[in-house]
């Protein structure tokens, strides 16, 4: 069975982030694609606006309607950061030696697997399915297995279309009470709504 993982913040869930689920999903034959939004992103520059509970509802609202798609809760609830390397060792064992692993992500995330906690073991453990983002046009491929040789044969680049969308965007769009119609699902544009969700820096941001 092929499992398909997407970390991320999720702050919130966009089409982008389901746009390039969808595009692995076919082109990598994945069974499942799991949703793990992170509780305190160790490699951003501050902590999430909108609490964990709010951003795995939200996943789960994106998430509902399309088969294989799941939210999972693994790094939602810890104290502090958690690491890749750990999740995947966790869903390993869970899932059993027929599971293959696919983590999924974009290149902007790829240019910083050097940073990740034992970057070899994750590339051990999954195949990693990289999509182009806007943005990463000039990514040095060459520098990249320089500095990662471990990562020759572990990457599969997958062609899509370019998802102009990022979570940074949607955020200052509800600030300033843009729409957010055809670039969040619509289940996830009346809940960012309903809670007031991003209106001002702070609203419903965790505590711990
Ligand atoms: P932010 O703008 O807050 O940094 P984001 O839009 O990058 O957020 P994340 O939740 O941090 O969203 O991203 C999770 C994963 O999805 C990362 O691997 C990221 O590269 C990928 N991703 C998000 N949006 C896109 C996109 N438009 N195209 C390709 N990959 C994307």
């Amino acid at each position: 069975m092929n499992i398909g993982i997407l970390g991320g913040t999720f702050d919130p869930i966009h089409l982008g982030h389901l746009g390039i689920a969808n595009v692995a999903k076919d082109q990598a034959s994945l069974d499942r694609v799991l949703f793990i939004p992170a509780g305190h992103p160790r490699l951003k520059q501050a902590e999430p606006l909108a609490i964990v509970e709010h951003r795995l509802e939200m996943v789960r609202l994106a998430v509902s309607d399309t088969a294989g798609f799941e939210v999972c809760d693994i790094e939602a609830h810890g104290p502090g950061p958690t690491y890749s390397v750990d999740t995947l060792v966790e869903l390993s064992a869970n899932l059993g030696p027929s599971a293959s692993l696919f983590f999924i992500l974009g290149m902007d995330v790829l240019g910083q697997l050097h940073r990740w906690k034992d970057p070899e073991r994750v590339l051990a453990l999954c195949q990693l399915l990289v999509l182009d983002r806007p943005g990463e046009e000039d990514f040095d491929w060459d520098e990249f297995y320089q500095r990662m040789p471990e990562a020759k044969g572990r990457i599969q680049v997958v062609n899509a279309p370019l998802f102009d969308v990022s979570a940074t965007t949607l955020r200052q769009k509800a600030a300033t009470n843009d729409s957010l119609v055809g670039l969040v699902p619509d289940a996830v544009d009346e809940y960012i709504r309903k809670q007031k969700l991003y209106l001002t820096a702070g609203e419903g941001r965790t505590a711990s």
